[in-house]
C-alpha cells in the first residue's frame, strides 16, 4: 500500500467526514429557526387580530349603549315633566338627570353612577362619549378617548373570575356595568344612563374559534416541523449508512472508522484508557483473487470483518480501509494482554476457510495518553488516527514478505527508516546525475600465492548533504524502488571506463566483478544491454565478471540461464554471489551454467575450528571444482581460516584479512603492487 495514496484517501474521508457533520449541524438549525420564524409570525398575527377584534367588539357595543341613551335624551326632551319620566322609564334602563351643576333632578332605578369617567373616541365614528364608571362595579372606564377595563390594581380586557363580567345566567351574557352621560335640553341638562358592556356567547364563540383556530394552526405547524426534523434525522441516518459503508464488505468504511474513531478518542472518559490502532492485513490476497476469483476473494473479506467485527467490544471499532487492508481500534490495559487478544483474533481469522490456511499481518501502533500539567490523563485533544494508521501501516509492512502471520509493534525507529527512504528516493536521480556514487573496489587474492587475481566493484555513496553511506543503507531501497537497474547499468559503465583507462595506462589489468540485481533478470535483453556497455567503453569482456545474488535464482530459471549463456558466450564470467546463504543453492547449481562460486561471509562467521563447519566449505569448494567452478571465499578475516581454504583449493580469497575495499586509486597501487599478505588489510570504509 503506498503510503502517499493512503494519505489522499484519509484526506478526503476526512473533508466527507466534516462536511457531512455541516450538513446534520445545518439541517437542526434550519428547523430550529423556522420554528422560531413560524411562532413568531403566529403570535404577531394573533396579537394584532385580538386588538383589531377587540376594538371592534368594543365600539359596536358601546356605540349601541350610546345610541339607546342618547335616544333616551331625545324622548326627554320631546316632552316635559312626568310624560317625560315615564317615557324614559319605558327603556327600562336605571337613569339620572342632573342639572349643570350636577345636582340630581330626577332618578329612576338602582343609581351606582360615580363622578369618575372620561372621554372615550369610538375608532368608527366621530362621536365623544362621556363615560362614567359603575361604583359598584368601577371596572370600565374612559381617559384620554380610550376605554379600559380595571382588574384590581392593573388594566386588563377580560375576567371572568373576578366579578368584572356579571354573568346573568340562563342568558348566556357576560355584561360589565358603566354609566353613559348625554346632555340634554341644550346643555342645561346631563342624562346619565345605565349601560353595559355585553358579550353574548356568539362573541364567546367567535373569540374562542379564532384562538382555536391559531392554536391549531400552531400545533399543526409544529406537528410539521417536528414530522420533517425527525424524517430528514432518519434521512440523515439512511444517508450516514451509505456513507459510511463500505461496498467490499458491506461493513463500515474508513472514513467511518475516522469520524468514530476521532470521536471516541477525543471523549473525556477515555482519556485514561489505552488504545491502540491496528493496520490487519490479509496475506497473499491477491494471489487468491488470482488463482480463484476477485469474487471468491470479496466472499474471503467479508468473512474476515464479520471475525474482526464479532471479536471487538462495543467501544471497538473495524472497518474496511482498502484492498485487503482492515483498520481496527482497540482498547486495552497492557501490552501482554493486547498481544493475547490479537493473537486470538489471528487464531480465528486464520480459520476462515476450511479449505485454505491463510496468514494475516498486523501492524499495532500504540495511542499514547495525553497527560496535564499534573502528570493525570487528560481528554486528548491532538489525535489523528491517520497519522496513527499510517504508522501501524509501516509497522505492518515490516512483516512483508512473510507467508506465516505476525504482529508488529510501531516504533519510532520505523520512522526513522521511512524517512531516510524517503529522502533516498528523492534525491536518487540528482546523485546519481552528479556522479555521488563512487565506485570502491575490494581486491581478491589466491591464498596460495597472495596473488591479486582480480576484485569486486562496491558502490559508495559519497554524499554532500548526508555524508558517506554503505550500500547497505540504500541498495535495498533501490532494489524496492526499481532504481537497481539504473545503478548496476552505471556500475557497469564506470568498471568498464576504469578498466580502459588502465589498460590504456598500461597497468596490469584483473577481472573486475559488478553485481547485478535480480530485479535486471526480467528483462530479456539483459545480456546485449552489459556487452553494449562495455563494448563502448571498450574494454576487453574478460576483464568482466557479472555477479548474481542467489536470490535472483529463484526467479524465472529458464530465462535466467538463458542471459547466464549469452553472457558467457559474450566471453565473460559469470560468478553466483552469496552462496549457501539461501536454501535451493545446490539446486541451483545442478542447472546454472556458473564460472564462479562465491562462498558467502556466513561460513566464516563463528568458530574457526568448528569441524562441521570446515566439512561443508571443504566439501563445497569440492563441489565447485567438479562442476568446474572456481571458488572465491567471501568476509574471511581470520588467518586459519585463509589458510584452510588456500589447503582445499579455494581459488581466492575476497575478506578484510586482505584488504577492505578501496578507492580506485588506493586499488591501482595494490594492484601494481601484485601481492598481498594474510594481515588485516588497510582500514577502508
Ligand atoms: P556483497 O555483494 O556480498 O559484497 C560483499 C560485501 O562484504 C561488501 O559489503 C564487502 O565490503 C563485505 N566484506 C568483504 N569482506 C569482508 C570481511 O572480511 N568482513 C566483513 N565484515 N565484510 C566483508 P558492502 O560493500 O557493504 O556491500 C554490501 C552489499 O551491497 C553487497 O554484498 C551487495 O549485495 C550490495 N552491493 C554493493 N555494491 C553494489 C552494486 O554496485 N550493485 C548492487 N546491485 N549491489 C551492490
Ligand atoms: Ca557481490
Ligand atoms: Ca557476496
Amino acid at each position: 500500500m503506498k503510503k502517499k495514496d493512503q494519505k489522499s484517501g484519509g484526506e478526503i474521508a476526512a473533508k466527507k467526514g466534516k462536511g457531512f457533520r455541516r450538513l446534520k449541524r445545518g439541517h437542526f438549525g434550519v428547523v430550529v429557526v423556522t420554528v422560531v420564524l413560524i411562532m413568531t409570525a403566529v403570535g404577531i398575527c394573533t396579537a394584532l387580530f385580538a386588538e383589531f377584534f377587540l376594538h371592534y367588539v368594543v365600539d359596536a357595543r358601546v356605540l349601541n349603549e350610546y345610541h339607546a341613551i342618547e335616544f333616551m335624551g331625545s324622548l326627554y326632551e320631546r316632552e316635559e315633566g312626568e310624560r317625560a319620566y315615564q317615557m324614559l322609564d319605558g327603556e327600562g334602563r336605571s337613569y339620572l338627570i342632573t342639572d349643570a351643576d350636577g345636582q340630581e333632578i330626577h332618578s329612576s332605578g338602582e343609581i351606582t353612577v360615580s363622578d369618575v369617567g372620561g372621554e372615550y373616541l369610538p375608532t368608527s365614528s366621530d362621536e365623544r362619549i362621556m363615560i362614567y364608571m359603575d361604583e359598584e362595579l368601577p371596572l370600565v372606564f374612559a381617559s384620554e378617548g380610550h376605554m379600559a377595563i380595571r382588574l384590581r390594581d392593573t388594566i386588563r380586557w377580560i375576567n371572568e373570575t373576578g366579578g368584572m363580567f356579571g354573568l346573568q345566567r340562563g342568558e348566556g351574557k357576560m355584561e360589565l356595568p358603566f354609566w353613559i352621560c348625554v346632555s340634554v335640553r341644550g346643555g342645561q341638562q346631563k342624562l346619565l344612563g345605565h349601560a353595559a358592556f355585553q358579550l353574548d356567547m356568539t362573541d364567546v364563540a367567535l373569540i374562542a374559534s379564532t384562538a382555536g383556530t391559531f392554536v391549531l394552526m400552531v400545533v399543526i405547524a409544529l406537528i410539521l416541523l417536528i414530522c420533517s426534523f425527525f424524517s430528514g434525522i432518519v434521512r440523515q441516518h439512511r444517508i450516514a449508512a451509505l456513507f459510511f459503508m463500505d461496498e467490499v464488505t458491506g461493513g463500515h468504511n474508513w472514513m467511518w472508522f475516522l469520524t468514530r474513531g476521532e470521536q471516541l478518542l477525543r471523549k473525556r472518559r477515555n482519556a485514561s484508557r489505552h488504545f491502540a490502532v491496528l493496520d490487519v492485513v490479509f496475506v497473499k490476497y491477491r494471489n487468491f483473487c488470482v488463482c480463484h476469483s476477485i469474487a471468491e476473494g470479496e466472499k474471503l473479506l467479508r468473512e474476515v470483518d464479520r471475525v474482526i467485527t464479532q471479536n471487538i467490544g462495543k467501544k471497538e471499532l473495524s472497518a474496511h480501509y482498502a484492498s485487503a487492508n482492515f483498520a481496527v481500534l482497540l482498547s486495552y490495559y497492557e501490552e501482554a494482554q493486547l498481544k493475547q487478544r490479537i493473537t486470538e483474533l489471528i487464531g480465528k481469522l486464520e480459520k476462515i476457510s476450511d479449505v485454505h490456511q491463510f496468514g494475516f499481518h498486523v501492524g499495532i501502533d500504540s495511542i499514547a495518553i495525553e497527560t496535564g500539567k499534573n502528570g493525570r490523563p487528560v481528554r486528548r485533544k491532538q489525535v489523528d488516527l491517520e497519522v496513527e494508521y499510517n504508522n501501524a501501516c509501516a509497522a505492518r509492512a515490516t512483516l512483508d514478505g512473510r507467508d506465516d502471520s505476525g504482529i508488529a509493534f510501531f516504533d519510532e525507529k520505523l520512522v526513522e527508516e521511512q524517512r531516510w527512504i524517503n529522502i533516498v528516493t528523492e534525491k536518487q536521480q540528482k546523485a546519481l546525475d552528479n556522479e555521488e556514487f563512487e565506485v570502491y573496489y575490494q581486491p581478491k587474492y589466491d591464498p596460495q600465492t597472495d596473488k591479486l587475481r582480480g576484485a569486486e566493484a562496491l558502490i559508495r555513496w559519497n554524499s554532500p548533504e548526508y555524508g558517506f553511506k554503505g550500500p547497505g543503507t540504500f541498495i535495498p531501497i533501490f532494489e524496492k524502488n526499481g532504481f537497481i537497474t539504473e545503478i548496476d547499468h552505471y556500475m557497469v559503465r564506470h568498471v568498464a571506463r576504469d578498466q580502459k583507462a588502465w589498460l590504456d595506462a598500461g597497468l596490469p589489468c584483473v577481472p573486475v566483478s559488478v553485481n547485478i540485481s535480480r530485479a535486471h533478470f526480467i528483462e530479456s535483453d539483459l545480456a546485449e544491454q552489459i556487452r553494449d556497455m562495455i563494448d563502448e567503453a571498450g574494454t576487453p569482456h574478460d576483464l568482466i565478471e557479472i555477479e548474481l545474488t542467489e536470490s535472483a535464482f529463484f526467479d524465472d530459471k529458464a530465462a535466467l540461464i538463458r542471459t547466464i549463456t549469452k553472457l558467457r558466450n559474450f566471453g565473460f564470467t559469470v560468478s553466483m554471489d552469496d552462496f549457501g546463504s539461501g536454501y535451493s543453492s545446490l539446486n541451483s547449481l545442478k542447472d546454472m551454467p556458473l564460472d564462479v562460486l562465491k562462498l558467502d561471509a556466513e561460513f566464516f562467521r563463528g568458530d574457526t575450528k568448528d569441524d562441521r563447519a570446515q566439512i561443508v566449505v571443504s566439501e563445497a569448494i569440492r563441489l565447485a571444482k567438479n562442476l568446474n567452478m572456481r571458488t572465491v571465499a567471501e568476509g574471511v578475516e581470520i588467518r586459519e581460516q585463509a589458510e584452510f581454504l588456500a589447503e582445499n583449493g579455494c581459488d581466492m580469497i575476497q575478506g578484510y584479512i586482505y584488504a577492505k575495499p578501496m578507492k580506485r586509486e588506493d586499488f591501482e597501487q595494490a594492484v601494481k603492487k601484485g601481492v598481498g599478505s594474510k594481515e588485516h588489510g588497510e582500514d577502508g570504509p
